[in-house]
């Protein structure tokens, strides 16, 4: 179905080990991605319960040579030199159609040399998020890991309950991490430390290769594409949760979904995770902890650059600094759009943290505001005024902000701005309490839920009543406040 490559299998050891799925006991498929199964050049998809076999790594797939990732990592600011691929296998790469490489990936999928403790398996309910959420990424441009296939293992997982098992499969621009580097740095093996470095530079970054130092110019890029991702995800109030090096990629995408969740209420304080005690990856702290995160990145480096001494570390140490620069330039674009503001506006800055601070003292919801103020852009009206302050515990102060506003915004003519920030302002965004219900659906062995909240979060600017009722913010007795992985 998939032409598979092993171009990874060319690294030296450690940094990969051929490992075999566990078979499950009864594999059914649950989704299957046909949209993007083209785009990877799939062809003679079987049927659904051959797909299941497949991806549940039940029956071994043609062509794949599985594999477990070797990788380290800092775990909330602990370094562990190993953890690497405990539940997840790599299949292969699939050149897709428009020439980009590209991993496709179990997890789930059973124990492998990297599991320590673990059972080397995945609940159905962290499945089920991973999916809805990477998709609802990639609709609104987010660069994200992909979700090719959910599998129901028909086994049980003991976590804090017993749950439904399942097997999930993931499509990366790569599964190279931060941690990655950090494996081969931490066992002193420059030799699969510079082979890791090219293969990433020909694979990511091949314009790199034709810098005087190739691997500061790697650090650069990567510095880059994470500033973009980071500066996106707030526009759309996304918090990771983990953002430990091991789910820091290189490639620069969303990756590893685990207790992630969109912010509602805006508060930049605000964190889900129930393993996030300390608040470290709350929301506004996400800019910082990735460039902590491209910090040990780029120690890794040090060993392959061609400075020396006190110039190779000011010369690192710029190529971080400037991960602000680049985060606020990205940040202030999507300000730009999010508001329906000319680029070159001075006013955004001030009018968005004006914002910010009403969305917070008036406990406003954030994705809900901003679609009220796209409308109040696109069809200027009291009703639109009066939907937008509907939404404040506060309607006279923000009023005030809004006639502001309305003297810098978009005019209504202006159909390509009012597109971007159509665009830059998603109607829905998959919200916790309806993953929630999903899940619990789920568990009782109704999907329909699932697919039903997956069309709508696949066409996040498309009006319908089915997208206003799932887009709606929790009321108070709705809300889901922790999220567990
Ligand atoms: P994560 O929190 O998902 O980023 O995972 C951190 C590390 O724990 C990675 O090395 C995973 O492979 C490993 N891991 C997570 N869950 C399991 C599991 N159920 N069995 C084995 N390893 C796991
Ligand atoms: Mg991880
Ligand atoms: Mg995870």
């Amino acid at each position: 179905m998939l032409p598979f490559e092993h171009h990874y299998a060319t690294l030296p050891a450690p940094l990969w080990i051929a490992c075999e799925p566990t078979p499950v006991a009864e594999p059914s498929l649950i989704a299957f991605n046909r949209p993007l199964a083209k785009e990877l050049g799939a062809s003679d998809v079987p049927d659904d319960a051959t797909l299941a076999q497949w991806l549940s790594g039940n029956t071994p797939m043609p062509g794949a040579e599985p594999k477990a990732l070797g990788y380290a990592g800092h775990q909330f600011g602990n370094f562990v030199p190993q953890l690497g691929d405990g539940r997840a296998l790599l299949l292969g790469e699939v050149i897709d159609q428009q020439g980009k490489r590209r991993d496709i990936q179990l997890k789930g999928s059973g124990r492998t040399p990297f599991s320590r403790g673990g059972d080397g398996r995945s609940p159905l309910g962290p499945v089920l998020r991973e999916y809805l959420v990477s998709e609802f990424m990639a609709a609104v441009g987010i660069p994200t890991t992909r979700a090719l296939a959910a599998v129901a293992s028909g086994e049980r997982v003991v976590r804090q309950m017993s749950e439904p098992g399942a097997v999930f499969t993931r499509v990366a621009s790569s599964h190279v991490r931060v941690g990655t580097f950090q494996f081969a740095a931490a066992r002193q093996d420059e030799v699969a430390l510079k082979a890791l470095a090219d293969h990433v530079i020909a694979r990511h970054y091949p314009e790199a290769a034709n810098a005087e130092d190739p691997y500061l110019a790697l650090l650069e890029a990567v510095v880059a594409r994470q500033a973009v991702l980071i500066a996106r995800w707030m526009s759309v109030g996304f918090i990771h949760g983990v953002m430990n090096t091991d789910n820091c990629s290189i490639a620069g995408e969303t990756i590893d979904y685990g207790p992630c969740a969109f912010m509602e209420q805006f508060d930049p304080q605000k964190v889900y995770s129930s393993i996030d005690q300390g608040r470290r990856y709350a929301f506004a702290n996400q800019p910082a902890i990735a460039q902590w995160n491209l910090a040990r990145f780029a120690e890794t480096l040090l060993p392959l650059m061609r400075e020396e001494g006190d110039a190779l570390v000011e010369q690192a140490t710029d190529a971080i600094r400037h991960f602000e620069p680049l985060f606020s330039a990205e940040q202030r674009r999507l300000r730009a759009d999010k508001l329906g503001l000319a680029m070159e506006s001075a006013q955004a800055d001030a009018l968005m943290e004006a914002l910010q601070s009403h969305m917070y003292q008036g406990r406003m919801d954030m994705t809900a505001t901003f679609d009220a103020l796209t409308h109040c852009a696109a069809s200027p009206s009291d009703a639109s005024r009066e939907a937008l302050l509907a939404l404040t515990s506060q309607p006279e102060v923000l009023a005030e902000w809004l006639d502001t506003w309305q003297t810098e915004a978009v005019a209504a003519t202006d159909t390509a701005r009012l597109d971007a920030m159509r665009r830059a302002n998603p109607i829905i965004i998959p919200r916790n309490h309806r993953v929630q219900e999903v899940i619990d659906a789920a568990y009782k062995g109704d999907f329909a839920p699932f697919h039903a909240l997956l069309s709508v979060v696949t066409k996040p600017y498309d009006e319908s009543t089915e997208a206003r009722r799932l887009a709606a913010p929790a009321s108070d007795n709705e809300q889901v406040l922790r999220t567990f992985c």
